[in-house]
């Protein structure tokens, strides 16, 4: 590392993930405790993964398959793809990280959104790389300032489709036009963790682009959402072949546990298992938006499973009295929101219990 990264890293602020339900138990002696802080799957996950897991247990002993086999065919035929296409990661945050290691020199840049998922800037700052940051429009992503961002030095650019925090959507024909304004050195990175909870019709298929040998995208998607397996860190990226190779190169050579892929292998199975999950989610986002129109809140019509609402005051003091109340959400100040929370869509339960805390705070 030279001394310009070390400084690079000396000035990146920790990442502060939603509390954990065990924190605020000890720290405010609550004993129950719903998180709607990290867009986890309120159903958890699959049976047929609990059991999976459980016979994999015996198995720890061994390294598990550095190259996933099982999980990554399972992942090509599902995605009609092959098996070359496709790098498994411990979380698509590592992938992420891959990336920037594998694409970044120091003062290169990378291109985002503003507001959006915050490990682009952090992967791109440990590379001694730039983010350059562009407002979204209407909380959407502003595609063509975006592309006219684009310098000699710019390497990746990210889309997070559907969007952290807003939830918004880039749809097929924005996609489309912005893909070909793209020089083939950049390469564009599709972050679809949300996409199995998306219901627009417009919506791209970006798997497509990776079928038809797209040279300069990758499609990232994870099990931590609707799979219900965010505690094991699995995470996978669709691009072509020489893509994949590059990240490669980067990957440590047993980076997703054994564990793991006999878990997230077992999920992609559970087909009910997901409709269920897809279900509940589309029945409490409505619950979720009757609630906040009837208060007066306005809030940011989601495609995912949390909703950006705002709360017309610092979000923080509502935040530390819905904590009080046994409710954990995340802030929109990290995002430069002041007034915002973003809140994931609980189970039928959970909504009503966030819904009664929010009216007694606000
Ligand atoms: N991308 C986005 C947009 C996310 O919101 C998250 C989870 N917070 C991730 C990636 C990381 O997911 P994983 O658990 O697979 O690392």
């Amino acid at each position: 590392t030279s001394p310009a990264c070390r400084e690079t890293i000396l000035a990146i602020k920790p990442y502060v993930p939603g509390k954990p339900i065990e924190e605020v138990q000890r720290e405010l002696g609550i004993k129950d405790v719903i998180k709607l802080a990290s867009n986890e799957n309120p159903l958890g996950p699959s049976p047929d993964a609990v059991r999976a897991i459980q016979e994999a247990a015996e198995r720890v002993y061994l390294y598990p398959d550095g190259n996933c086999y099982y999980l990554k065919n399972a992942l090509a035929e599902k995605h009609g793809v092959s098996p070359e296409n496709i790098i498994v990661g411990n979380g698509t945050d590592e992938i992420i990280k891959m990336l920037a290691e594998a694409y970044l020199n120091p003062g290169d840049e990378i291109v985002v959104a503003d507001p959006t998922f915050s490990e682009y800037e952090f992967a791109a700052l440990v590379m001694a790389g730039r983010a350059v940051k562009v407002p979204c429009r209407s909380f959407r992503h502003d595609l063509k300032a975006m592309a006219a961002a684009i310098t000699s030095r710019t390497r990746l650019v990210f889309i997070c489709n559907p969007n952290n925090p807003t939830g918004t959507i880039v749809g097929q024909m924005m996609l489309d036009n912005f893909l070909k304004e793209i020089p083939p050195s950049v390469l564009v990175v599709l972050d679809e963790a949300y996409a199995d909870y998306v219901t627009a019709e417009h919506y791209p298929d970006s798997l497509a682009y990776v079928r038809y040998g797209r040279p300069n995208v990758i499609v990232l998607r994870t099990f931590s959402k609707i799979y219900g397996l965010a505690g094991l860190r699995v995470g996978y990226g669709v691009a072509v072949p020489e893509i994949i190779k590059n990240l490669n190169r980067v990957r440590e050579p047993f980076n997703v546990n054994l564990v793991a892929q006999a878990a997230a292998f077992a999920a992609l199975k559970d087909e009910a298992h997901y409709r269920k999950s897809r279900e509940i989610n589309i029945e409490g986002k409505q619950y979720l938006y009757e609630q906040f129109a009837a208060m007066g809140l306005t809030y940011v019509p989601t495609e995912t499973n949390f909703i950006f609402v705002d709360v017309g005051q610092d979000s923080r003091g509502v935040f530390q009295e819905l904590l009080k109340r046994g409710v954990i959400v995340r802030t929109g100040d990290i995002f430069g929101y002041d007034t915002y929370l973003r809140v994931t869509i609980g189970t039928p339960r959970q909504n009503e219990r966030f819904i009664k805390a929010l009216r007694e705070v606000l």
